[in-house]
C-alpha cells in the first residue's frame, strides 16, 4: 500500500493506473478506521482493479471545534487496517493541499436536503461534506464511490453532487456493519465506555421493532412504539425519528407515500449522537 500526501503525486499514480485500462474503486474516510470502512473496501475491491482509500478529518464539516478536536486520529493503526484490508493507494492530505488559498469552492445546490433532519441538526455539515467530496472526487477521479447506508442522508448529497458535476461516478451504497450488540459502528462509538457501548443496542431494537410494527399497524403507531422505546431509557435523548422517502428525505406519513422508505434517527446517548436507520420499504 502506497501512502500519498499530494494530489499531483497521486494523479500521477491514478493516470498511471488508468492508462493500464484500470478501474478505481475509492473510498473516503475521516480515519479512525473500523469494520464498516473495511467493508466498502472490501466492497471497492472486488469491484474494481485498483482502490483508492482517503484519509481526511474535514474541518469544514464539523459544526462544534470540540467534536473536531475530539475526532480520534490513530493513524498507525488505520494504516496497518487499511494495508489488512487490501487498499492500494491510502490519500492523507492536509488542510492546505485539500483548501489552498486560491481554492474556491464550487456551488453545489443541495435544496431542501440542508433543512431536513442532520441539515436542520447541523447546519453547514452537508455543505461541507459536499465540498470535500467535490473536491476529492475532482483529484481521485473513482469509476466507482463507496458510501455506507449508516449515513443515509450524506448518501442522498452526494447522490445529488454526481447528478450536478460528476455523471461519470457511480455511487455504491454499502450495507451498515453493526456490533455483536446491533450497535452501527461509529468512530465516535470510542467515545462511550464500555457500559454505555453495550447498553447503546437499545437503537437498533427499537428500529426492528418499528420495521416489524408496521406490517400489522400504521406507521405512525409504529413510529410512537419505537419513540417510546428509545426514549424509556435513562440519558437517551431522541434528536429525530422519522420515516422519510429515501430519495429526498422528505418526511412520509404512510407506507405508500413513496418508492423507498427509511426509519432514520439520532439519539444523544453517552454525550455522543448515535446515528442509525433502517429501510421500511424498498421498490
Ligand atoms: P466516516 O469516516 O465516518 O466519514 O465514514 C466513511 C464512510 O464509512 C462513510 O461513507 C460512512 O457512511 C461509512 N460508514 C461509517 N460507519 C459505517 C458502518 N457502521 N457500516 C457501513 N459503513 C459505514
Amino acid at each position: 500500500m502506497l501512502s500519498v500526501h499530494k494530489p499531483e503525486i497521486l494523479a500521477e499514480i491514478l493516470q498511471n493506473a488508468i492508462g493500464q485500462g484500470k478501474s478505481i474503486g475509492f473510498v473516503p474516510t475521516m480515519g479512525a478506521i473500523h469494520r464498516g470502512h473495511v467493508s466498502l473496501v472490501e466492497r471497492a475491491r472486488s469491484e474494481n482493479d485498483f482502490t483508492v482509500c482517503s484519509i481526511f478529518v474535514n474541518p469544514r464539516q464539523f459544526n462544534e471545534q470540540k467534536d473536531l478536536d475530539l475526532y480520534p486520529r490513530p493513524i498507525e493503526s488505520d494504516m496497518a487496517l487499511l494495508l489488512d484490508a487490501g487498499v492500494d493507494v491510502l490519500f492523507l492530505p492536509d488542510s492546505e493541499e485539500m483548501y489552498p488559498p486560491d481554492y474556491s469552492a464550487p456551488y453545489i445546490e443541495l435544496g431542501q436536503l440542508e433543512l431536513l433532519l442532520e441539515g436542520a441538526m447541523r447546519p453547514g455539515h452537508f455543505r461541507g461534506v459536499a465540498q470535500v467530496v467535490d473536491r476529492l472526487f475532482s483529484i481521485v477521479q473513482p469509476s466507482r464511490a463507496y458510501f455506507g447506508q449508516k449515513d443515509f442522508q450524506q448518501t442522498v448529497v452526494i447522490q445529488k453532487l454526481i447528478d450536478q458535476r460528476y455523471p461519470n461516478i457511480r455511487m455504491v451504497v454499502c450495507p451498515i456493519v453493526r456490533e455483536a450488540n446491533g450497535l452501527a459502528f461509529s468512530s465516535r462509538n470510542e467515545r462511550l465506555t464500555v457500559g454505555e457501548r453495550e447498553q447503546a443496542s437499545f437503537i437498533y431494537e427499537a428500529l426492528k421493532t418499528l420495521k416489524e410494527a408496521c406490517a400489522t399497524e400504521p406507521l405512525e403507531t409504529a413510529i410512537n412504539k419505537a419513540r417510546f422505546m428509545l426514549e424509556l431509557v435513562e440519558d437517551a435523548t431522541v434528536e429525530y425519528l422519522e420515516a422519510v422517502n429515501a430519495h429526498d428525505m422528505s418526511p412520509v406519513d404512510d407506507l405508500n407515500a413513496a418508492s423507498t422508505i427509511v426509519a432514520v434517527t439520532v439519539v444523544r446517548y453517552g454525550g455522543v449522537r448515535l446515528l442509525d436507520n433502517i429501510i421500511l420499504k424498498q421498490s
